[in-house]
């Protein structure tokens, strides 16, 4: 199975779409523990994403992934937006001049955005963050790729891991970000950020199974 570019604009067109439909749940779960702002801010970096799509159409995948990192770091804001951007960032640099991309190529990727994350954010595992959702993800899907499941398969695994990954925020403590100022009270919400990491973790799980 080969991702192409037309793959790669068909994730992030249907992300932009799930964002806008998801848009004020994520912002309830934000106004819990932050600013109540993580779904209107992701909102506003998609769809300016959107309008920057047909100028890339047709580069590369990594010219493509990073056009969207650098329009999310100058778009979202918050936190999120330099998370996300170089998170998508990095993957850009993972495949730079692609046009085409195997199975592991994406599990690179994707290991290369959530170091760009960890790096950005200063954060670990356990801190109530978006990284509570993408490392176990990560993990099961390099899990799956090893003991020889196809990528769908190895997808389906990751994104199981990520819907864990996020329920297992609700009794974290947060020790990063907005939600930090809130101490013990943080305890008992489920992170927004995590959420909208599932948001896109189940879009591409999407966009893999669409692949013939
Ligand atoms: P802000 O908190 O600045 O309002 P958003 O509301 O858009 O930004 O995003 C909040 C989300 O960002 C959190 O739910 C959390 O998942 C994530 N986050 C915040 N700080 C960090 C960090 N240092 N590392 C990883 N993720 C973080
Ligand atoms: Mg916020």
């Amino acid at each position: 199975m080969q991702i192409q570019a037309e793959h790669v604009i068909k994730f992030v067109e249907l992300v932009a779409a799930r964002v806008k439909e998801q848009r004020d749940f994520l912002t309830q779960l934000d106004s819990a523990i932050g600013d109540a702002d993580h779904g209107v801010n992701l909102d506003r970096g998609f769809t300016t994403v959107l309008s920057k799509l047909p100028s890339v159409a047709d580069k590369d995948i990594g010219s493509i992934l990073k056009t969207i990192g650098t329009t999310l770091v100058s778009t979202v804001g918050g936190a999120s937006g330099p998370l996300y951007g170089t998170a998508f960032l990095r993957a850009g640099m993972a495949t730079a001049d692609r046009f085409e991309l195997g199975p592991d190529d994406l599990v690179a990727a994707l290991e290369a955005a959530l170091e760009g994350i960890q790096t950005r954010g200063k954060s670990t595992r356990g801190e109530k963050t978006m990284i509570d959702a993408i490392a176990p993800a990560v993990d099961a899907l390099k899990a799956a790729r090893a003991s020889g499941d196809d990528l769908v398969t190895a997808m389906r695994k990751a994104v199981a891991a990520c819907e864990e990954g996020v329920k297992a925020t609700i009794p974290m403590l947060a020790t990063k970000g907005r939600a930090s100022y809130l101490g013990e009270r943080s305890i008992g919400h489920q992170d927004p950020g995590a959420t909208s990491s599932l948001l896109m973790a189940r879009a591409m799980l999407e966009i893999v199974e669409g692949i013939s």
